[in-house]
């Protein structure tokens, strides 16, 4: 595996792939890596000829400046593991390598990033759409590998790609989680004994959700259930349970009349924040 930290040595390298009329997979992370990260960099050594995996925790789309300091750092395990698992090039560029300058664009993702993570976490959705839209400029690749575990910013990006036609396909892959349900994330590394216990109550909520609205129940009546489920552990904290329509992330107060449809949450542990979301009909 190949440590590649600027732009140049991504297009001398990947410039060879590109000629041979290899597949380039790309896998965009911010390290910290965990099974669910590496499930996609499974796929995409299925689906490719040649891989390569970014890492770099992008400050722009943080709101909150102690989430950006204490985002867990990782990276030499993070090397070990891409490495043992096959993949060709990761790039780590610097903060300067990505933003020689502040970026004067601020993309608008119109309805879809006005709620959810777009109203909790301000400028959020602006942060992904312009780091991922310099990665998919500097990579060029040919199929990039996104988690459902981020489902609105698997909409945002579907839209940024289509709208600007990106020359990538958008291949995502299911969430992967721990024996308990618990989504695996970054943050969970920052959960204490006690916090790590009861992170369960996230998933356990959704499917129970999604149990009930199957069953016919009523959504505002199982939202209020669900918000009884968390008065009942008050170290966690829900900041939002929504049904939405997870293409246009409409809010819904119903099952009738959508195909895609998906339950999507985000709760503390203390300072910790952990999103999680699960499809209806799937
Ligand atoms: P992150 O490093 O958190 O920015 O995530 C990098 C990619 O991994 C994103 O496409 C995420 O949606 C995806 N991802 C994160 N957690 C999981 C998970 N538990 N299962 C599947 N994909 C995930």
């Amino acid at each position: 595996m190949k440590l590649l930290r600027t732009k140049q040595e991504v297009h001398h390298h990947l410039e060879i792939s590109r000629i041979n009329n290899t597949t380039i997979g790309f896998v965009p992370t911010m390290g910290a890596l965990h099974d669910g990260h590496m499930d996609l960099v499974k796929k995409a050594k299925e689906n490719s000829g040649v891989v390569i995996v970014s890492i770099f925790v992008n400050p722009t789309q943080f709101n909150n400046k102690k989430d950006f300091e204490n985002y867990p750092k990782t990276l030499n395990k993070d090397l070990e593991l891409l490495d043992k698992s096959g993949v060709d090039f990761v790039f780590v560029p610097s903060n300067q390598e990505i933003y020689p300058s502040v970026p004067s664009l601020i993309i608008d993702f119109g309805s879809i990033d006005k709620v959810l993570e777009g109203a909790f976490r301000p400028g959020h959705f602006n942060g992904v759409g312009i780091v991922v839209s310099k990665l998919l400029n500097i990579v060029k690749p040919h199929k990039t590998f996104f988690g459902q575990k981020d489902l609105q910013q698997v909409a945002i990006i579907k839209r940024l790609v289509e709208d600007l036609y990106f020359d990538t396909e958008i291949v995502i892959i299911p969430t992967v989680r721990e024996a308990d349900g618990l989504a695996m994330s970054s943050r969970n590394l920052r959960l204490d004994s006690e916090q790590r216990k009861i992170a369960p109550t996230i998933y356990k909520a959704l499917t129970f959700a999604k149990d009930e609205l199957l069953a016919g129940n009523n959504w505002f009546d199982t939202r209020e259930k669900v918000k009884s489920m968390y008065a009942k552990e008050p170290e966690v904290r829900l900041e939002y349970f929504e049904l939405i329509s997870s293409v246009s992330f409409e809010i819904l107060d119903s099952l009738k009349g959508h195909s895609n449809i998906a339950i999507c949450t985000a709760a503390y542990l203390g300072e910790i924040r952990l999103i999680d979301n699960i499809s209806i009909f799937d």
